[in-house]
């Protein structure tokens, strides 16, 4: 770890060359697990987000030339790239994030995923043909590049979330500007690294702009780009989501959530509560994937057994840095975020809730550790049961019977993520069938799609049409062309 006075100050990543941010003010990147200076980030503003846009428009048209099975091969460097730096790049996750060094493994390797699945290119970028729709006269829809897209990409997936975009975004003919999380940018800085150093794009198709507000609002209201992918909070997704559609840009824009868990009466608990307890603690909470509300149904015993089940669970768990292997909980991306998630739990002790369990230590050493929380909530529409805490804090909800637990779930603006735990087929189905979200797991606490289908929700989880990865992406990053032909 460097001293303060060795820290590096991150450099932006610009027609293919590393180059100082023109700006003095930067942002202090600590690893959270002990507060330690890591790097500095210097926010970007607007002439260095110009020099990445001109950069990307200048890339572009070349890059567009290549034929897709080129582009794909070079997707593929980038694989090998990744994989053969999965090590380093999983400890840079755990050091600069704070998750622990298995869920950082985990992300790195969904990352790859993501890139493997963008190297189907070819397939992926097919058009559509319709021979004789009127005497002589054929049909055919192509798809052509947007042009020059960013991705404005959130703290809690610093590896994953920027390879959600990245590769599709190049692979459709694009050319790309990542704008990380200012919070821990320094895993999307190593992988344009290893762009740089393996030349595996050309210069100008991959670009790297750190920075916080003033960096994404000069890349919204710069006219030569043409679209924006966004994930992070619901409120700033809908500021981007809003300012894209002002200034003509497309946008995907992915929110925040409030997942419920519903454990129904005949779920098995010995195979339910650790996918539940993994769901809810893991990452120390701070996944869109995150079930923060556990729906019990049943009767008064059944609720009193799933409680005290659950209890007993997380206060087995243990909370520590991420780089310990015995570490179930890590600790959260910074104190401030811990001391918003302890003042959500304090409001509903005092609005009468009941704290099973008890994590507030006082924030640790670094200020930014809170033990796995139970709150069982007295108000079911309070803070804590229907706002992203975005920390380990899960909060409980009794209901009688399923269709008050649906109604629960889709009581929620969210609509990003759910889970039913049950051993009844029928019961599944209904859940399915009812339940107001985007992204389901039976029996399953984090319900990741692979990189092959979409990821996102529904509602307030999202705002835009085409979710991130899978055939979407393609959707996303294309523009449908469409030929009407007579010879
Ligand atoms: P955030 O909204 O604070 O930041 C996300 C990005 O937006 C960052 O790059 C940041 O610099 C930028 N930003 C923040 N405020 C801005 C503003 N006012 N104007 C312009 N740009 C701004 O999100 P976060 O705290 O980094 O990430 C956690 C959130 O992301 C949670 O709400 C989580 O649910 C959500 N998330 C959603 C998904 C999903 O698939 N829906 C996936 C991961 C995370």
């Amino acid at each position: 770890m460097a001293t303060a006075a060795e820290a590096r100050t991150l450099q932006n990543f610009v027609g293919g060359s590393f180059v100082d941010a023109t700006v003095d003010a930067t942002l202090d990147d600590r690893d959270p697990a002990t507060g330690e200076l890591a790097a500095r980030v210097p926010l970007s503003g607007t002439a260095d987000v110009d020099a990445a846009v001109r950069a990307a428009r200048q890339a572009q048209p070349g890059w567009r030339e290549v034929p897709p099975q080129e582009r794909a091969r070079s997707v593929l460097a980038l694989r090998d790239a990744l994989l053969g730096h999965r090590e380093e790049l999983t400890a840079l996750v755990t050091a600069d994030m704070g998750k622990t060094l298995a869920d950082a493994d985990g992300e790195v390797g969904r990352g790859i995923e993501s890139v493997e699945s963008a190297a189907a290119i070819p397939h992926l970028l097919k058009g559509e043909t319709l021979e004789g729709v009127a005497s002589g006269i054929d049909v055919e829809m192509i798809r052509q590049p947007v042009g020059v897209v960013a991705a404005i990409t959130p703290f809690n997936f610093p590896a994953m979330i920027p390879l959600w975009f990245l590769p599709y975004a190049v692979a459709c003919g694009n050319a790309f500007i990542l704008k990380p999380s200012e919070r821990d940018p320094r895993p999307s800085q190593r992988i344009c690294e290893l762009i740089a150093e393996q030349e595996i794009f050309p210069p100008g198709v991959v670009n790297l702009v750190h920075g916080g507000r003033d960096a994404v609002e000069s890349l919204l209201g710069h006219e030569l780009l043409d679209a924006v992918s966004f994930v992070g909070q619901a409120s700033t997704a809908r500021l981007i989501a809003t300012r894209s559609a002002e200034t003509g840009k497309r946008v995907q824009a992915l929110g925040g959530a409030k997942n419920s868990m519903i454990v129904a009466a005949d779920a098995d608990l010995a195979a339910s509560v650790p996918a539940i307890m993994s769901s809810a603690f893991g990452a120390a909470g701070q996944r869109c994937l995150a079930g923060s509300v556990c729906v019990v149904v049943g009767d008064d015993s059944r609720q009193a057994e799933v409680r005290a089940r659950l209890r007993d669970a997380a206060e087995g768990l243990t909370t520590g840095p991420g780089a310990d292997p015995g570490t179930d909980v890590c600790p959260m991306v910074s104190p401030e975020a811990r001391e918003r998630a302890e003042s959500a739990v304090a409001a509903a002790e005092a609005a009468g809730s009941d704290v099973l369990l008890d994590g507030r230590v006082g924030g640790g050493d670094a200020g930014a550790f809170l033990g796995p929380t139970l709150v069982e909530v007295a108000d079911q529409e309070s803070e804590l049961a229907r706002e992203e805490i975005f920390g380990p804090v899960l909060a409980l909800v009794g209901v009688p019977d399923l269709e008050a637990a649906i109604e629960f779930a889709n009581g929620s603006r969210y609509g990003n993520a759910g889970s039913i735990f049950t051993t009844s087929g029928a019961t599944a189905r209904a859940y399915r069938w009812g339940i107001e979200a985007g992204m389901l797991g039976v029996n399953i606490g984090v319900p990741a799609p692979v990189a092959w289908f979409p990821f996102s929700g529904w509602k307030d989880s999202i705002d835009g049409d085409l979710h991130a990865n899978g055939k979407d992406a393609v959707d996303f990053y294309t523009r449908k062309k469409v030929v009407t032909a007579r010879w």
